[in-house]
């Protein structure tokens, strides 16, 4: 570390209210509106080849972005076959990772146009996945330390942060100089295409990171070979459950599984709170990215007293969100990834509106898997009985005196992520983040977006295993287990 201190600075991403930088951004995007790319697996060996499918663009389906070949069984024997840890040393390692930052940051064009296109990204969530992706190769190389790896690592991601959950766990395993198989998720291999080769050029050898495109077969082949000493997983709370048995089955006693999955994320706002805060608030979480991200608010708790106003508020913001391809700058939401995601949400809110709870809702455009932001009521979280993972608010409401029982009845879902609370009562604050169980604890402002480097991110209970991404505790468990903590006793 005496050798090799940056100065660590956060990705500056771009500002989407500078007119000349939209028009920066609309002529590097343009090449690549109507491209069509190719996904491969990316390792040392390579079998007979798959055919190719084609995948989908979830705002105009029909419109493809690419196809993708996945990997055979055959591909991923090779891959294990193959794989080696990365020998360079590591001030060689960290130059590839922040060469690797600086290429995907001058291939934003091509990234945005990806991101819009195979997962249906807005202009202002491309922004925010690319600086994260970038922020995670940069602090995860400024975090390395000469300890040995742990050998070869399987990451998984999920569609969700295509390149920005790929990218962190990936590093992660490279910085502390593992072998790494990586598996994004089925629904957007092109994006992890891209990045997988920027790092390659950048300088990262072809046996040290291979790409295994696919879906649950490979992932489960991934997860069940004896030679895995490590697997870093984002995705659902039942995938990881189902990994840890493969793992308990295959792996050497002891394997870390590294999983940050699902929540059922609550914010609280007391009659206190300033109104128009906790609406922006309330909205930019519920409702950025479409909900599909892990952090996002699903059940709001809202003093009663104040309850009428605030949600008339929330109503207003709705009405005037703009839904719609996602390549135009002024879509607020896209669509959700699939047709498959958006009947289990559209399931959802069908049930509630015929038991007479939406409150409010709006059409969705034609063309495309669109779910139109939708506020449901409950009366209480639990009555929640898995994640709807779309833009769909739950609101239930509460009196004063019952702040304890809200409290209790979060914690009860056994999830643990993020929480918000909306106060201007100092002691309130104190009392309530005493009492959470949640991993990302957010006051006063909104509930998603975590920063790489200040804010660490990852639950507790159904939530994940820890360690947080983007924290010091992080990279320590890609290395091999401290010998020093082996109890010695017997
Ligand atoms: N880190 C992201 C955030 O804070 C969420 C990650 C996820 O959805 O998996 O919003």
């Amino acid at each position: 570390p005496e050798l090799f201190q940056p100065i660590r600075v956060n990705s500056m991403g771009f500002d989407l209210m500078h007119t000349p930088t939209l028009d920066m951004i609309e002529s590097a995007r343009a090449p690549w509106k109507a491209h069509s790319w190719a996904a491969t697996p990316l390792i040392a060996a390579e079998a007979k080849p798959k055919k190719a499918v084609r995948l989908q663009n979830p705002a105009a389906v029909g419109r493809s972005p690419g196809t993708v070949r996945n990997a055979s069984e055959a591909d991923v024997k090779n891959a294990f076959d193959t794989a080696e840890i990365w020998k360079a040393p590591l001030e060689v390692r960290q130059e590839v990772l922040l060469k690797a930052a600086d290429m995907l940051e001058a291939h934003y064009g091509e990234i945005f146009a990806l991101l819009a296109r195979e997962a249906g990204k807005s202009l202002l969530d491309c922004v925010g996945e690319l600086r994260e992706a970038v922020d995670f190769l940069r602090y995860y190389a400024s975090q390395a330390t000469n300890v040995p790896p742990a050998g070869v690592f399987t990451c998984i991601s999920p569609w969700n942060f295509p390149l920005a959950i790929f990218c962190g766990q990936v590093s992660a395993a490279l910085a502390a100089g593992n072998a790494v198989l990586a598996k994004p998720a089925e629904q957007t291999p092109l994006i992890a295409f891209l990045a997988v080769s920027i790092l390659h050029e950048a300088g990262v050898p072809r046996e040290v990171l291979q790409l295994l495109p696919g879906g649950g077969d490979v992932g489960a082949a991934l997860t069940s070979d004896a030679r895995v000493n490590g697997v870093a997983f984002t995705g659902s709370t039942a995938t990881a459950l189902k990994i840890r048995q493969s793992m308990a089955d295959h792996c050497a006693p002891g394997t870390p599984l590294i999983a940050e999955t699902g929540g059922l994320n609550a914010m609280i706002v007391d009659s206190t709170a300033l109104p128009e805060q906790a609406v922006q608030a309330i909205v930019e979480s519920a409702f950025q990215s479409a909900g599909q991200r892990c952090s996002a608010l699903r059940c709001l708790y809202v003093q009663e007293d104040i309850a009428k106003e605030l949600i008339e508020m929330i109503e207003g913001a709705i009405e005037v969100m703009v839904m719609g391809n996602p390549w135009d700058i002024s879509t607020d939401i896209g669509p959700v990834i699939d047709e498959t995601a958006r009947k289990g949400i559209a399931d959802h809110i069908d049930t509630a509106r015929s038991e007479g709870r939406v409150i409010a809702e709006m059409t969705a455009p034609g063309k495309g898997t669109f779910i139109p932001p939708t506020m449901i009521r409950i009366d209480s979280i639990s009555d929640l009985k898995r994640e709807i993972f779309g833009p769909v608010l739950h609101v239930a409401t509460f009196k004063s005196t019952q702040l304890n029982k809200v409290i209790d009845d979060i914690n009860a879902t056994g999830y643990g992520l993020t929480f918000g609370l909306q106060t201007r009562i100092d002691d309130r604050v104190q009392h309530v983040s005493e009492r959470i169980e949640a991993g990302n604890i957010y006051v006063n402002r909104n509930q998603i977006g975590a920063i790489v480097g200040s804010q660490p991110f990852g639950g507790e209970g159904l939530s994940g295993t820890g360690p947080k991404a983007g924290g010091p505790n992080y990279l320590p468990r890609f290395g091999a287990p401290d010998l020093k903590s082996v109890d010695e006793s017997w």
